[in-house]
């Protein structure tokens, strides 16, 4: 996992600490994404990918045509067909 990853020309940083309920975010103020220090393995891996595809929407301004409900749902099933394209049989990222 890279320490930050540039979306659309922006460098978003990501950040592994505590969270509260929730297992990662991506604040688009800020350029940050945050993921739970309680995941490992795939759920961590998911979650990137989860937040990163809300960072495409705001950087592709999506979030300005579709509502969070459904950008949710694009965001939580292109994470794991993502994962499952490219990266079942090694999430470890060489
Ligand atoms: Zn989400």
């Amino acid at each position: 996992m890279k320490k930050k990853y540039k979306i659309k020309g922006v460098d978003y940083k990501i950040t592994i600490c505590k969270l509260n309920n929730i297992d990662g975010d991506c604040d688009n103020e800020t350029h940050e994404i945050r993921i739970s220090d309680k995941l490992a393995g795939k759920e961590k891996f998911l979650t990137l990918l989860h937040e990163i595809v809300h960072a495409i929407s705001h950087q592709c301004a999506w979030n300005q045509v579709i509502s969070l409900s459904i950008e949710q749902i694009i965001a939580e099933t292109s994470a794991q067909v993502l994962f499952d394209l490219f990266f079942k049989k090694d999430y470890s990222f060489k």
